[in-house]
C-alpha cells in the first residue's frame, strides 16, 4: 500500500512512523512533512502545503495512493475528505460537515446542548446580538472564546466582567479575524483536564489509550497557553469507572448525535474534557483530529497495525477489531524555540540528534527542516522527545535523557512533564 499523511507536525511524524511499520505498507508520503519524516526509513516528504487540497488530490491520483490520513484540522474543516471521496479516493477523517464540531465553537455548544452532553453553561453572540448585561450577570471567572479556528489562541479566561466584555468586543471587532465574528461566553469549570481520543466510524468506536497533556508553556502550569508542551499515556486520572462514564455520557451520545444529525463521523475524535470534582466529564471542546502532542505517546504504546485500524473504521468493521496496547507508560517532552508561543527564532542548528537516536525512545520532529543535510529549527514546537517505561516515572526519566542529549540556541522545555500523574500515582500507588 501507498499511504499519504497530510501535515507537517509532531503528530504527522508519529502517524508516518507508525504507518511505515505496517507490513502492508510499501511507502509513506508526508505533505509537507519535516526533517524527521524526511529521515525516516520508507517515508518521504512531498512539497505540498497541508491546506492545498487540490494539489493533494492531484498527487494522490497521480501516485495511486491507497489511503490518505489527514493530521491537522485546517484541511478537514475545508472539506478535504469530501473532495477525496468524490474522486473515489480513500481518506481517513471527518467530512466538512462533521468537522464543524471543531470548526465552530457555537455549533459545538449547540450540538452538546441538543444531545444532552455535559458542558459549561454558555451563550453565543454576534456583533449585532452582543449583550454586556448578560456578561455582567454571570459568575466570575468567565471564559470568552472566538467561534472559529484560532490555533489555540482564541480562548481568554477573564477575572473581571470588564475584561470579559473587552475580550468579547475585541473579538467581535475583528481581533481574531473571521474566527471571532461569533463569540461564546461560558462559565469557568473547575477540575482536571484530560484528553479522550477515539477512532470512530459512524456509531462504531474504538477508544485509544488515555492521555493527558500540558497546555501551559512553563513549569508548574504557568505562562501562556500553547499547542501543548508534553503529554503522557495512560492518564492515571481516568479510572475504569471514569472511562465508562466518558464513553456513556460523552462519546456514545456524540457519535449517535452526529449520525442522527445526518453528519456521521469518520476519523479520530478528540474530546477535551474537564473532569469535575464529582467526576462529571464536561466537554471543553471537540477536536476533529488526533491531538498533538498526545499522538506521540499514544502511538508509541499502540502495538496493533494503525492502517488496519483506519481501514476498519472506513469499512464499518470497528466492532470486530482488537487493539493491543503496550502495558508500559509513554511520555513525551516538547522542545520548543525560546519565545514560543510569541515570536521565536528559526534556522538554529539542532545538535545531538545522532546521540539521541542511539538511546531508548524516539525523537518526533515538528518544526524542523533539513537544510544542506543539517537539521535546523523551523517552528515554535520543534521536537518531542518520547520514551516508554514500566511506570510514568521511568518513561519520564528516559524522555528527559533524550532531551538532555539535544541542544540548540535558546531551546525551551518544561522540566515537570507528568507531574500530575506522578503525584497521583504516588498517592494511589498503582497506575490504572
Ligand atoms: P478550548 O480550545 O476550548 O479547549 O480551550 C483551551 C483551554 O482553555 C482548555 O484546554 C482549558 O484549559 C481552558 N478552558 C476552556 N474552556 C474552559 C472552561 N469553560 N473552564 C475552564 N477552563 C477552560
Amino acid at each position: 500500500m501507498k499511504i499519504l499523511i497530510v501535515g507537517g507536525g509532531g503528530r504527522e511524524h508519529a502517524l508516518a512512523w507508525k504507518s511505515a511499520q505496517s507490513p502492508r505498507v510499501r511507502h509513506v508520503y508526508v505533505a509537507p512533512g519535516n526533517a524527521g519524516t524526511a529521515l525516516e526509513p520508507n517515508v518521504s516528504n512531498v512539497d505540498i502545503a497541508a491546506d492545498d487540497v487540490e494539489a493533494l488530490l492531484d498527487f494522490a491520483r497521480r501516485e495511486a495512493i491507497d489511503l490518505t490520513i489527514v493530521g491537522p484540522e485546517g484541511p478537514l474543516v475545508q472539506g478535504i475528505v469530501d473532495r477525496f471521496r468524490a474522486a473515489a479516493l480513500s481518506c481517513f477523517g471527518p467530512s466538512r460537515a462533521a468537522a464543524q464540531l471543531e470548526g465552530s465553537k457555537s455549533y459545538a455548544k449547540a450540538f452538546l446542548a441538543r444531545h444532552h452532553i455535559p458542558t459549561a453553561r454558555y451563550a453565543s453572540f454576534t456583533a449585532e446580538t452582543f449583550d454586556p448585561g448578560y456578561v455582567k450577570a454571570q459568575r466570575l471567572p468567565l471564559v470568552v472564546k472566538a467561534d472559529g479556528l484560532a490555533a489555540g489562541k482564541g480562548v481568554l479566561i477573564c477575572e473581571t466582567h470588564e475584561a470579559a466584555i473587552a475580550a468579547a468586543t475585541g473579538m467581535l471587532r475583528g481581533n481574531f479575524g473571521a474566527a471571532g465574528r461569533t463569540v461564546v461566553v461560558e462559565e469557568f469549570l473547575e477540575g482536571e483536564e484530560v484528553s479522550f481520543i477515539v477512532v470512530a466510524g459512524g456509531e462504531q468506536v474504538v477508544p485509544l489509550a488515555t492521555s493527558q497533556d500540558h497546555k501551559r508553556r512553563d513549569d508548574g502550569d504557568l505562562g501562556p497557553n500553547t499547542g501543548g508542551m508534553g503529554a503522557y499515556s495512560p492518564a492515571p486520572l481516568v479510572t475504569q469507572r471514569l472511562h465508562e462514564r466518558i464513553m456513556r455520557e460523552v462519546i456514545e451520545p456524540a457519535l449517535a448525535g452526529l449520525c442522527s444529525d445526518g453528519t456521521p463521523y469518520l476519523g479520530f475524535l478528540y474530546a477535551g474534557l474537564m473532569i469535575a470534582p464529582d467526576g462529571t466529564p464536561n466537554v471543553l471542546e471537540f477536536n476533529c483530529r488526533f491531538g498533538d502532542p498526545e499522538t506521540q505517546p499514544i502511538l508509541m504504546r499502540l502495538q496493533s497495525d494503525l492502517i488496519d485500524l483506519c481501514e476498519a473504521a472506513i469499512e464499518s468493521r470497528l466492532d470486530r477489531v482488537e487493539v493491543r496496547w503496550d502495558p508500559r507508560a509513554a511520555l513525551g517532552v516538547v522542545m520548543a524555540a525560546g519565545g514560543y508561543p510569541e515570536a521565536y527564532r528559526k534556522g538554529d542548528s539542532i545538535q545531538g540528534l545522532e546521540q539521541a537516536a542511539a538511546m531508548p525512545g524516539k525523537i518526533f520532529h515538528a518544526g524542523s527542516r533539513l537544510v544542506d543535510g543539517e537539521v535546523v529549527t523551523a517552528g515554535g514546537r520543534v521536537l518531542c522527545a518520547a520514551a516508554l517505561g514500566d511506570t510514568i516515572l521511568d518513561a519520564r526519566t528516559s524522555a528527559y535523557r533524550l532531551v538532555h542529549a539535544i541542544h540548540w540556541n535558546l531551546v525551551h522545555y518544561r522540566r515537570d512533564i507528568g507531574h500530575r500523574a506522578l503525584a497521583r500515582s504516588i498517592r494511589d500507588t498503582t497506575l490504572t
